[in-house]
């Protein structure tokens, strides 16, 4: 069985990423930007080991990145990329991989198919590197930003890592060819003489460079979330119902703890449903005398300030209430209005809708309100 090592480069200091965190450490999407990359390669099942070349100013960054990957470890990298390569190659040298793959700590989008592929090409040639095709035009342009001439693309590819190499081969060439600033491995092994060959790039495998790069990403990794939200309350004696935060005159009130605003509690549960952040009950119980007769405005601030605290932002919030009386209709423009002022968002957010259950079941009966509520986010 062929044996696969992966060396991730992770030492330098981000110069051109501004600010004094090295980029591969800054924070995307609630975690170190390494450990991304490191779970895609410490996750892949045809890697074993799992090296990591680091600046020794990084140890405690690193060891929260690599918290819990148990085939990776690191060492101490070199002034230069390539010097850090070459260490890092050393530390693997002892268990002797059949393959190594080489890799930009700043990827961490590298899918577990493109991991094959390098992989799979190294069965007929010593380095394998994945490319992209070059889609602009180019130009080369003076120092004052004047067009000289435009350089054909013909030939021209754009090189991505992971680079896949026979581990002796790219091993004896980085020793061979220590100190030379070869700008990547591929070409360290090109200058050894050996073949090497391509396989398609991956469009998502992108480098983080600047903060931009890294805006860019965390961007493209929101996620859409949907949460409902269920809830019942009982009539009783009363002149008026609480619904979506505005008092409705009716011959009978809705019996609860607190204001039993029916459908601000099923809201409540929509959006913490999104964010898996439990129930209306676990956050304001019911046993609990501080809530009796409270406004539920209350309940769903408490949940979209849960929302936002994560990061996310509410992207819409639709409520059916179900009964047969009162008559929501003419109260409905006022209650997006409460609900959008309540959550402090726009109306366009906010969706009400009635319905009866045409005289069917305990809200056909006049027993009680019902109402559901879905709840879009964006995490
Ligand atoms: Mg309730």
């Amino acid at each position: 069985m062929t044996t696969c090592a992966a060396l991730i480069v992770a030492a330098g200091r981000g110069q051109r990423f501004g600010g004094n965190l090295p980029k591969q450490y800054a924070p995307l999407r609630g975690e170190k930007l390494l450990r991304r990359t490191l779970r895609a390669f410490s996750g892949h099942p045809k890697i074993g080991q799992v090296v990591v070349a680091i600046h020794p100013d990084d140890a405690a960054s690193f060891a929260e990145a690599a918290q819990g990957f148990v085939n990776v470890t690191s060492v101490h990298g070199g002034a230069t990329r390539q010097e850090s390569v070459r260490l890092g190659l050393e530390a693997i040298a002892k268990a002797a991989p059949d393959l190594v793959l080489i890799h930009d700590g700043a990827r961490p989008m590298t899918s577990a198919a493109l991991i094959d592929s390098v992989i799979g090409g190294l069965a007929t040639a010593e380095g394998v590197l994945p490319v992209m095709p070059v889609i602009d035009t180019l130009k080369r342009v003076d120092g004052a930003g004047v067009v000289g001439e435009t350089v054909s693309r013909e030939q021209l590819v754009r090189a991505q890592t992971p680079q896949g190499f026979r581990f002796s081969a790219i091993l004896k060439a980085h020793r061979t060819f220590a100190g030379e600033a070869l700008t990547d491995d591929a070409a360290v092994l090109e200058r050894a003489g050996h073949r090497v060959t391509t396989v398609p790039g991956d469009d998502a495998n992108i480098k983080v460079t600047t903060m931009d790069d890294l805006a860019r990403l965390s961007a493209a990794l929101t996620e859409t979330r949907i949460g409902q939200g269920f809830d019942v309350h009982k009539f009783g004696p009363g002149d008026a119902v609480m619904l979506c935060g505005l008092k409705v005159p009716h011959t009978q009130g809705l019996i609860g703890h607190s204001d039993a605003d029916v459908a601000l509690h099923a809201g409540t549960d929509a959006i913490l449903g999104a964010i898996g952040a439990g129930d209306i009950g676990q956050h304001f119980p019911p046993t609990d005398p501080k809530w009796r007769g409270a406004a539920s405005d209350k309940f769903l601030k408490h949940a979209h300030d849960l929302l936002l605290e994560r990061g996310g932002t509410l992207v819409h919030l639709d409520f059916t209430i179900i009964c047969e009386r009162p008559k929501v209709g003419p109260y409905r423009a006022a209650m997006v209005a409460a609900v959008a002022r309540i959550l402090g968002v726009t109306e366009d957010r906010i969706s009400v809708k009635a319905t009866t259950t045409e005289g069917l079941g305990f809200t056909g009966r006049q027993e009680g309100i019902a109402a559901q509520a879905v709840a879009t986010v964006k995490l």
